[in-house]
């Protein structure tokens, strides 16, 4: 990429990421500190990663934001269980979209097809993890620790549901990357990143890798509270009561937006492995 080409695709990244900000601000699944985040993100990931890059990023957040809203009322009940729900903020956009960004800024400086496979396996990780706790949170049987396999709370971080693992899911993210990929090899007559089944495999793993890396650690290490007004746990370090809370398990410095990044690179590299022993 030349220096003409980065500044079309930071100002056609930005144009973009902006407007779609600003819907999600619009639409209540972003905050206003989550609407930075995103065009932080989007701008990096568009204006270095470039247009394949930047596709399967948009495809990935109409997904989530549309479920984030999708029957929002039912929700509702849990989002005091969980730290943040709905509205996404400055931390959560920087937590699903950082690694990925990261990756995009190092292709622009060494460019590679092995960066677009971690940069699938971080999308696909992230990809997963929302859509599993959206519609998770929605199932109709109680879900069960990935921890212990025992029957927990609905919300619970490590709690995993049927509806809320399902691979058909992931597969979504793998097909939108495939058709951009090969799109983007047609018109643009670009390199390839690899065989059409090994774009939507890498994805696959990556995802399901990223998305049981997210609910152990989310069992295991994640700080969790406990609020002795309410004599409830919590995600927060401050209860939605008001009351100062006192930790219980985990780590203090792990909270949910830790446990995301880390998984997105957990996804990233499995993604990147699998690609790496195909190639
Ligand atoms: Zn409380």
């Amino acid at each position: 990429m030349n220096a003409f080409d980065v500044a079309i695709g930071l100002l056609a990244g930005l144009v973009l990421s902006a407007l779609i900000a600003w819907g999600g601000y619009a639409k209540h699944s972003l905050s206003r500190s989550g609407m930075l985040g995103a065009i932080l993100v989007g701008t990096t990931i568009f204006g270095f990663g470039g247009w394949t890059w930047g596709l399967v990023l948009i495809a990935f957040f109409i997904s989530s934001s549309w479920l984030s809203r999708y029957k929002w009322r039912e929700k509702e009940h849990l989002a005091e269980k969980f730290a943040k729900t709905g509205h996404r903020d400055l931390g959560q956009t920087l937590a699903n979209g950082g690694w990925a960004a990261i990756l995009a800024l190092f292709n622009f400086f060494y460019p590679s097809p092995a960066l677009f496979a971690l940069f699938l396996g971080a999308m696909a990780s992230v990809n997963a993890d929302t859509w599993a706790t959206e519609l998770g949170v929605l199932s109709k049987s109680p879900p069960r620790s990935i921890a212990n396999g025992k029957i927990v709370p609905v919300g619970t971080s490590g709690g995993i549901t049927l509806l809320g693992s399902g691979e058909r899911r992931l597969t979504f993210i793998g097909l939108v990357a495939l058709l951009f990929d090969l799109l983007n090899s047609l018109v643009f007559q670009v390199n390839r990143s690899g065989p059409a089944f090994l774009i939507v495999v890498i994805s696959l793993a990556g995802g399901l890798a990223g998305a049981m890396f997210d609910s152990l650690l989310g069992a295991r290490a994640q700080g969790i509270y406990y609020c002795p007004r309410c004599d409830k746990e919590t995600e927060r370090r401050t209860h939605s009561c008001g009351q100062a809370t006192t930790q219980v398990r985990g780590w203090r410095r792990l909270d949910n937006d830790g446990v995301n990044f880390l998984s997105s690179m957990v996804g990233s590299l499995t993604a990147y492995l699998l690609w790496r022993w195909w190639m």
